[in-house]
């Protein structure tokens, strides 16, 4: 008998036959034209955390790498599997994504092991310490920025993190280049799981703010450049 996860095969079997089979020509779609995804997200592999589910998206709509704490290391050729520049790489060079959201989140146990290692990441893991080292320049960043006392430091943590990825994300060559163009848009994001909210980092101010505010405004704005022009008073 096999030892494979009942829960999965239940699962599985729910998948196959209620949501395969309403989108089945999509998929089928999707297997023989490839898939064209516009946004790469770069989240963690917290189970708590899906993009697809945040972002209720479809198969074949977003390109996603997870890692511990949604790290994007520094552009480094030569030596170790780089598996998250590897997909950054096929993301931007082969789908042409349009945009890059690195997502973060609360409660990141990455980001936890960093602030409570005091410095010995070896104790966090033998791969899980140099991996979450990537974190120090983030780390520095916060320790010469004015303390908010009302800031709660893990918090804290998780946006530097995030905002040091996007820093990382600019060393790719192909990257930076697009950026520059204009055609390739990057974003921070972060996602609170007990609430659901999502938040959105300000490019210009590099403050995270609510996506639901963002989204009434955006409508806000579209409705006003669509609205019909008033037609000008006649004396
Ligand atoms: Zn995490």
């Amino acid at each position: 008998m096999t030892n494979f996860p009942k829960d999965l095969l239940t699962g599985y079997g729910l998948y196959k036959e209620r949501i395969y089979r309403q989108f089945e020509e999509e998929y089928q779609k999707l297997a023989i034209y490839g898939q064209e995804p516009q946004t790469m997200v770069i989240s963690c592999c917290d189970s708590r955390v899906t993009p697809e589910g945040v972002f209720h998206a479809q198969p074949g709509e977003l390109f996603v790498v997870r890692n511990v704490a949604n790290l994007v290391p520094p552009f480094i050729q030569g030596g170790g599997t780089h598996g998250t520049s590897a997909a950054l790489e096929y993301a931007v060079t082969s789908l042409k994504v349009k945009h890059i959201v690195i997502m973060g989140h609360c409660k990141c146990g990455g980001v936890q092991a960093f602030r409570e290692s005091n410095g010995k990441l070896g104790k966090t893991g033998q791969f899980v310490g140099p991996w979450i080292k990537m974190l120090e320049p983030a780390a520095i960043t916060l320790a010469c920025t004015p303390v908010d006392k009302n800031e709660d430091p893990q918090l804290a943590l998780e946006y530097a993190g995030v905002r040091q990825s996007l820093k990382n994300l600019l060393t790719f060559p192909f990257v930076e280049k697009l950026v520059t163009q204009g055609s390739l848009h990057i974003h921070g994001a972060w996602f609170d799981i007990g609430t659901g909210s999502l938040r959105i980092m300000n490019n210009e101010t590099e403050i995270f703010e609510d996506a639901q505010d963002l989204g009434a405004r955006l409508k806000e704005q579209e409705a006003a450049e669509h609205a019909p022009e008033e037609p000008e008073a006649s004396e």
